[in-house]
């Protein structure tokens, strides 16, 4: 993440009063969200219909992070999508559509943005792996040549945004999700928390199931839909990098995310009237197909201005 650290245009700085908002909605959530669940134990999820969108994080032209042995994070992201596309359509929901772009950062961030809500999608989950910020990364060499690291922090994380239009099931999801990956022994990284993170200090709004709010990052805040983000691990860490290049690994977090969407599928009231399943009833997307139409010019699309920049994270 830190090489999009790196890119941060503004440092999120809500008013108090809205932060403790979220945060009883995050609480509140936790409270509630497993007996939603249950509640709905009996119905069922429409699979068939439900659309999820895996956003691969950056581009082949911006690829990200470097991993401690120089494999970018391009790669690690790619892999990671591919391998959560295949569970979920071997689960039954056939309308998964893995999104792969191309091109620089923020050109990229509108066709991503774009695609998803052209598609209508009822959830974007976007894939990515973290490092740290620059001062904390150490030389090394690894295979011969210089390289970098750092082993101080280990574990995944979960992002939302507060300017997402779905906030509450943002974070609904974020919580199935943090929940499905504990569960399997996976650990979230604390460290997003602490004041030594300067500008990339966030609020932890789920607690047990770590989920943070980073509100300018661009997919998260521009998509209308449910949208979170994965941290999948630190490429940087030298032994989480060597775990999280293992089947076994991606395995366990491709089975985390499909149970999670089951159960978030379950839960939602039922937003697959006929008219929406037809609008829907697109062939399965392909990685790096290219959109059918032409992108309007929207306000979700238009160019980046100066004052946009000033407001967004590009991831
Ligand atoms: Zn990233």
């Amino acid at each position: 993440m830190s090489r999009i650290m790196t890119c941060s245009r503004r440092i999120a700085t809500a008013p108090l009063v809205a932060v403790l908002s979220l945060l009883s909605l995050g609480a509140s959530w936790a409270e509630t969200s497993d007996n939603s669940a249950r509640r709905s134990e009996g119905s069922s999820c429409a699979r068939a219909n439900f659309r999820v969108v895996l956003d691969v994080g950056h581009t082949a032209d911006a690829p990200g992070a470097m991993s401690a042995r120089g494999v970018n994070e391009y790669e690690f992201n790619l892999r990671l999508a591919k391998q959560i596309d295949q569970t979920l359509v071997d689960a039954g929901f056939a309308k998964t559509v893995l999104m792969v772009t191309g091109g620089p950062g923020i050109r990229s961030q509108y066709e991503r943005v774009a695609r998803a809500n052209n598609l209508s999608a009822d959830l974007l989950l976007s894939i990515h792996h973290d490092s740290v910020p620059n001062p904390f990364l150490q030389k090394w060499e690894y295979d011969g040549k210089p390289a970098i690291f750092s082993d101080r922090f280990k574990g995944h994380s979960i992002f939302v945004s507060d300017d997402n239009i779905n906030l509450k099931a943002s974070l609904q999801f974020g919580h199935l999700l943090g929940n499905q990956l504990k569960v399997r022994g996976l650990q979230y990284t604390p460290h997003y928390t602490e004041k030594f993170m300067g500008k990339y200090q966030r609020n932890l709004l789920d607690a047990e199931a770590g989920v943070y709010r980073y509100d300018t990052l661009f997919v998260l805040k521009k998509s209308r839909m449910p949208a979170v983000l994965l941290e999948a691990g630190s490429i940087v860490n030298r032994d989480e990098e060597l775990l999280l290049g293992t089947p076994e690994r991606q395995s366990q977090i491709s089975a985390a995310v499909a149970d999670a969407v089951e159960s978030f599928c379950v839960a939602q009231p039922n937003r697959h009237a006929p008219q929406v399943a037809q609008s829907a009833r697109r062939a399965r997307h392909v990685a790096h197909a290219r959109p059918r139409h032409r992108v309007k010019r929207t306000a979700d699309t238009a160019p980046v201005t100066t004052a946009v920049q000033l407001n967004i994270d590009v991831h």
